[in-house]
């Protein structure tokens, strides 16, 4: 009825609005409004062979550079902290140092603090999207537009070359099961959202020899999920992880993947891996300047 469509027609708009402040979404963003990572979801339910999980989490972050791990009580401290020094913050983004999804009564908590002390603030958050079938709901109800999942692949098979293992409802999964697990969810959450008026980036990290030639199919079905952009990684192999020893993926190889799969899906070019804990406008990070307490690890 009339009733929906004007609901509908006010969450395209307060999205469109949102998008143009938010620096990842846009390219005009990007250089004039800036946004702050907030590393309050150290815990991971997956692990990825790509992670040495004394860094953080790839979905959003380089591997090798490390972040304090907040309390969403000094998240907000520190939200306050940087909204008086940093004045083109717009977005406040939840990325790790683990999974968001993973810690969700943290990264709840900590959305809904903000949000009561800055209703104008975007929130955006990174998954891996085990979770996603149970608190997508929960994510359309807080109004977080913005959502980046990690989604490497379609097929078992190579899941299970990705994927060591998957916490999931008590079990430990590994091999086809736990990526079939993993896989499901993503589809599944992503669809969810999708449906809700939620923009869905998608990041893939390209490996070669794993799922480098299978990526343009992966776009494909992201795109007829309705997703807003993927975003082609490099596999940067970190140390310590099972991929320590394979080879990093060139940029040159990544860019050219990106440009076989800009006929399905725009490629988001100008995403920089920022740190779970990164503040600022992109391309730049004064994290340091704004630390509450020393670092979780030191490189
Ligand atoms: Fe590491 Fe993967 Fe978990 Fe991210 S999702 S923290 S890369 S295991
Ligand atoms: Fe934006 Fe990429 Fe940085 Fe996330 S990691 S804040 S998407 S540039």
């Amino acid at each position: 009825g009339g009733c929906t469509d004007q609901r509908e027609v006010s969450l395209q708009t307060s999205v469109s609005e949102q998008t143009a402040k938010h620096p990842c979404y846009s390219q005009e963003a990007h250089t004039r409004y800036a946004r702050m990572h907030l590393p309050v979801a150290p815990h991971c339910n997956i692990s990825c062979n790509y992670c040495n999980r004394k860094f953080n989490c790839v979905n959003e972050s380089r591997p090798g550079v490390t972040s304090e791990v907040l309390t969403p009580a000094d998240a907000r401290r520190k939200f306050a902290m940087v909204k008086e020094k940093v004045e083109q913050l717009s977005v406040v983004g939840i990325a790790g140092p683990g999974d968001a999804l993973a810690n969700w009564p943290e990264t709840r908590e900590s959305i809904e603090r903000i949000k009561a002390a800055a209703p104008d603030i975007v929130f955006c958050l990174s998954t891996n999207g085990l979770m996603l079938p149970d608190f997508a709901q929960e994510i359309v109800d807080l109004g977080i537009h913005h959502v980046t999942v990690t989604v490497n692949c379609l097929d078992t098979e190579i899941g299970a070359r990705i994927y060591k293992f998957v916490h999931y409802r008590g079990q430990k999964l590994t091999g086809v099961e736990a990526a079939a697990t993993l896989l499901k969810n993503q589809l599944e959450g992503i669809g969810f959202l999708v449906k809700h008026g939620v923009l869905v980036k998608i990041n893939i990290v390209m490996m070669k020899g794993i799922n480098d030639r299978h990526i343009p199919e992966v776009v494909q079905k992201m795109k007829e999920l309705g997703v807003f952009v993927t975003n082609i990684m490099p596999l940067i192999p970190a140390p310590g992880s099972v991929f320590e020893h394979m080879p990093q993926t060139s940029m040159k190889e990544v860019s050219d993947m990106r440009s076989a799969c800009e006929q399905y899906l725009p490629q988001m070019r100008h995403c920089r891996q920022c740190r779970a804990d990164a503040i600022g406008l992109l391309g730049q990070d004064r994290s340091h300047e704004f630390r509450l307490a020393p670092p979780a690890y030191e490189q």
